[in-house]
């Protein structure tokens, strides 16, 4: 199916894209890689007569480590993330989740921006950059503001961004030296399908015991999850008591639909079964003290 025709608006600034972009209103899209965006307006899902292309703005595309942690530009690519030696060495679990995402082709030309705004329900970025503490900046008709990631998706395919806002960055606070992160996916298609469940885990351990734990899945929620009420094991030994209780805390908080990628009983169960192998890497991960 062909494409209808629309006009593609190049800004070279911030304040200009917005004032386009609130100049067109609903006529007018943000584009990014467009990989998602293009595909649903072949589809004819979605049309706008307008798209704004963020690629024309400069410095958008930057990965900067500035010692409190990573900034990521929200036109950098899934590629340059995955082969970045500062993602690499500093959150290789989000670096892992990047190299999972499609094939190389669609890799080399979404952006982290697109992915996020996206908002889908099973996306492989947020369940990493949630655990991370991530935060996004966005850019829009009444300035700058930062949200928190775990605040940012609002539904299926739906984010918190205002009419003619624009998400800038992704800022990632550094990681405590004591701290570990782990991605796991399973996808139930082909290997580079999107996932069915994906889950990643943050620890932090002190004497053996669990001094932090954060999870967050997708998957198996309208949007993306960061599990709440994890204090409970925190000065705990992680045995098989307490993750049990860990797993009914997200067995809780989880609520899969069934679909071709399996049936909301198996998603459960396969919620579970990732959950603990996250957990068992991490205590393997960290070495007793
Ligand atoms: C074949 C295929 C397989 C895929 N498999 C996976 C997978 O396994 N896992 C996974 O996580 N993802 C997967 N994806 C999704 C892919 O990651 C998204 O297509 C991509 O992230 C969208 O990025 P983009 O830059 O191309 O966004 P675009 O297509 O340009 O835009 C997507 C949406 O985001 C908005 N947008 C874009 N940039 C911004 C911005 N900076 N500020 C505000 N709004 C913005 C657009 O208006 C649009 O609504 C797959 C995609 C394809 C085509």
């Amino acid at each position: 199916m062909t494409i209808r025709s629309f006009e593609l608006l190049q800004p070279h600034s911030l304040p200009e894209a917005v004032e386009l972009l609130q100049k067109h209103g609903d006529d007018a899209r943000a584009i990014g890689g467009g990989t998602t965006l293009v595909i649903l307006m072949k589809q004819r899902s979605l049309y706008y007569p307008y798209l704004v292309d963020l690629q024309t703005i400069p410095g958008l595309n930057e990965i900067k480590n500035d010692g409190g942690g990573v900034t990521i530009g929200a036109l950098t690519t899934h590629r340059t993330i995955e082969l970045s030696p500062v993602i690499r060495q500093s959150f290789p679990a989000l670096a892992e989740a990047f190299s999972h995402i499609g094939n190389v082709r669609v890799r080399q030309t979404a952006s982290i921006g697109g992915n996020l705004a996206h908002a889908d329900y099973r996306l492989d970025p947020p369940p990493p950059l949630l655990v991370l503490g991530a935060q996004v900046l966005a850019f829009g008709p009444k300035g700058a503001r930062t949200i928190a990631l775990k605040d940012f998706f609002r539904g299926l395919y739906e984010n918190v961004l205002d009419p003619g806002e624009i998400l800038t960055e992704v800022k990632i606070p550094a990681m405590p030296a004591d701290g570990k992160a782990v991605y796991l996916r399973y996808s139930t298609l082909s290997a580079n399908d999107w996932p069915c469940v994906n889950v990643a885990a943050f620890l932090r351990k002190e004497n053996n015991r669990c001094k932090e734990l954060r999870l967050a899945l997708g998957g198996v929620a309208v949007t993306p999850l960061l599990v709440s009420g994890l204090e409970f094991a925190d000065d705990q030994t992680l045995d098989a008591g307490v993750i049990e209780k860990i797993l009914n805390a997200v067995d809780e908080q989880i609520s899969p639909s069934s679909d071709l990628r399996g049936s909301e009983w198996y998603k459960r169960q396969m919620a579970r079964l990732f959950t603990t192998k996250a957990i068992a890497q991490l205590n393997q991960m960290i070495p007793a003290s």
